[in-house]
C-alpha cells in the first residue's frame, strides 16, 4: 500500500467498528464517536526571512472531550493530511481512555518541513497556529503537546503567545515544555520508557528473561532512543534500528550483531533523528535498506516511526523469531497486517497502549503546573511505571481471559469507558 493510498482515518474507523460491533454499541453511540466532535482547518500566513510571505495549511481535530479537555500533540510534517490528524485524535481519545487519566482526545498539525525552515519561521507558524486556535483551546478545554517534529521549544512559544492574548499565566495549556519553563521532568523519557514498562511486563507474562532478548526498531526519534536507552539498561540487545534521510528521501537500517551502542549512535544522528550513513558504516555497522529492520532474526519488533510501516506487504517479511510487537509509534500496523500477526501467533501490544506513556507524564505535567508543585524525576517515572503497569495489566487480562487479540482486547476497555462517558453526560 503507498502512502499516497493509506487513509489512516478509514484504518482508525475500521478499528472502531469492528469493536464497536462485538460490544453491541447502540447506533448513535457509534455515529458520535467514529468522527471528530469538532474541527477547525485554517491558514497560517507567514513572512519568510527572505521577506516573501508564505501561507502554511493548520489543523486541530478534537474527537471526543466526555472524559476530560481534549489532548494531543501538534505534528510538523509535509505529508500531514487532515484525515492523519482525525485519525491521531481519535487514537488519543482511546489512549487516554485505555489508561485511564481524565482526558479526551485531539490532534493537530501543519502541513510544512521544518527541515527547510529557519527556527524564527517556525515560531511564526507556531504563533500562528494559537492565533487561529486561541478561541477553542486552554486548560480546560483542549491541551496540545509535541510530536513529530516539534519540540518544547515550539510548545513554549505557543503558550507564550496563548498568555499574550489571554493575558494570563496559563502553564496547564500545553505539555512538553522545557524543564524550568513548566515542563516535567521525565516527559522526554516518558514515551519511550512507557512502551518498555509494557514490554517488560510481557516478558515476564510470557515467561521470557528480558536480559537474553533481542530487539528491532523502525526509528531513531525521541520514542526509539529512550525505549533503547531503558530496554539496554533492563539487559537487552537492540541489534538493528532504521532512520529517515531527508536528502535521498529514503529510509536506512544499521545492523550490529552484537548490539548497537546507543551513546555512539546518538553522536552522529542529527536533530531529527536521522542517522549518518557514513559515520555509521566508519563505526563498523552494517547500512542496509529501509525495510530490513522488520525483517531481523530478533524476539521483539519495535516500530517507533510513522504510520502505515507493518501492512499486508511487509508484514510477510517478519521473521519465525519474532514473539513480541510492541507498537511506539501511532498506527504503524494496518488491519491487514494485524491478521498476518494473529496468525504468526506474535503477541501485540498496540499502540495506544504502549505509547501511552507520554499522555500519561504530559497529564502528570499538566497537574504540576495546575499546583505549581514539581516532582522529582524518580517520582515521576515512578508514577509512570504504575500506571503503565497497570493498563498493560487489564488490557492482557482481558485478552487472556476472553482468548482476543491485545489490540482489540485494548479497544474494548477504551470504548467501553468512552461510551459511558457519553451516556452518563446525556449525549446520546
Ligand atoms: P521523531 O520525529 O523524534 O522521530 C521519528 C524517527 O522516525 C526519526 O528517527 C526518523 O528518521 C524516523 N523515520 C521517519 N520516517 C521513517 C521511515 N519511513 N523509516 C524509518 N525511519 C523513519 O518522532 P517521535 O516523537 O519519536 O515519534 C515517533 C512515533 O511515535 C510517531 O508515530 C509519533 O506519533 C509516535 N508517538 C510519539 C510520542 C512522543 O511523546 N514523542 C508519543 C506517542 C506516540
Amino acid at each position: 500500500m503507498s502512502k499516497e493510498s493509506f487513509d489512516p482515518f478509514k484504518m482508525a474507523q475500521r478499528q472502531f467498528d469492528a469493536v464497536a460491533e462485538k460490544l453491541g454499541l447502540d447506533g448513535p453511540t457509534k455515529e458520535l464517536l467514529r468522527w471528530p466532535d469538532r474541527e477547525y482547518h485554517f491558514n497560517i500566513p507567514i513572512r519568510m526571512d527572505d521577506g516573501t510571505y508564505k501561507v502554511f495549511r493548520g489543523y486541530r481535530c478534537q474527537h471526543n472531550d466526555s472524559r476530560g479537555p481534549c489532548k494531543g500533540g501538534i505534528r510538523f510534517h509535509p505529508l500531514e493530511t487532515i484525515d492523519t490528524v482525525r485519525a491521531l485524535s481519535m487514537w488519543m481519545t482511546w489512549k487516554t481512555a485505555v489508561v485511564d487519566i481524565p482526558l479526551g482526545g485531539g490532534k493537530g498539525g501543519v502541513i510544512c518541513d521544518p527541515h527547510n525552515l529557519s527556527m524564527r519561521e517556525q515560531e511564526a507558524i507556531c504563533r500562528g497556529w494559537v492565533r487561529q486556535m486561541a478561541g477553542d483551546v486552554g486548560p480546560d478545554r483542549d491541551i496540545p503537546a509535541p510530536d513529530v517534529m516539534t519540540t518544547g521549544q515550539h510548545m513554549l512559544w505557543m503558550l507564550d503567545e496563548l498568555e499574550k492574548i489571554t493575558g494570563q499565566k496559563q502553564p496547564g495549556f500545553i505539555t512538553g515544555k522545557p524543564i524550568g519553563m513548566g515542563g516535567s521532568l521525565g516527559r522526554t523519557e516518558a514515551t519511550g520508557y512507557g512502551t518498555i514498562y509494557t514490554l517488560r511486563e510481557s516478558l515476564i507474562e510470557l515467561g521470557i528473561d528480558i536480559k537474553g532478548t533481542t530487539m528491532s526498531v523502525q526509528g531513531f526519534g525521541n520514542v526509539a532512543q529512550y525505549a533503547i536507552e531503558l530496554y539496554t539498561q533492563y539487559g537487552g540487545t537492540v541489534v538493528c534500528v532504521s532512520s529517515w534521510d531527508h536528502k535521498e528521501q529514503k529510509s536506512f537500517s544499521f545492523r550490529k550483531a552484537a548490539g548497537i551502542s546507543l551513546d555512539e549512535m546518538l553522536a552522529i544522528t542529527n536533530r531529527f533523528g536521522e542517522i549518518d550513513r557514513e559515520k555509521a558504516k566508519g563505526l563498523g555497522y552494517e547500512v542496509l535498506g529501509g525495510d530490513k529492520w522488520i525483517e531481523q532474526e530478533t524476539d521483539i519488533l519495535l516500530p517507533a516511526a510513522l504510520e502505515n510501516q507493518i501492512n499486508a506487504e511487509t508484514a510477510l517479511k517478519i521473521n519465525d523469531s519474532v514473539r513480541i510487537i510492541v507498537e511506539g509509534a501511532n498506527g504503524p500496523t494496518t488491519p491487514e497486517a494485524d491478521e498476518i500477526i494473529k496468525e504468526k501467533n506474535i503477541w501485540m501490544i498496540p499502540d495506544f497502549l504502549a505509547n501511552a506513556g507520554g499522555v500519561t507524564c504530559s497529564y502528570f505535567e499538566q497537574v504540576q503546573c495546575n499546583m505549581n508543585y514539581f516532582w522529582t524525576k524518580e517520582e515521576v517515572l515512578g508514577k509512570l511505571d504504575e500506571k503503565m503497569t497497570h493498563a498493560y495489566g487489564s488490557v492482557s487480562n482481558l485478552a487472556r481471559s476472553r482468548n482476543i487479540y491485545m489490540r482489540d482486547a485494548a479497544y474494548m476497555i477504551a470504548i467501553s469507558r468512552v461510551a459511558e462517558a457519553c451516556k452518563m453526560r446525556g449525549w446520546v
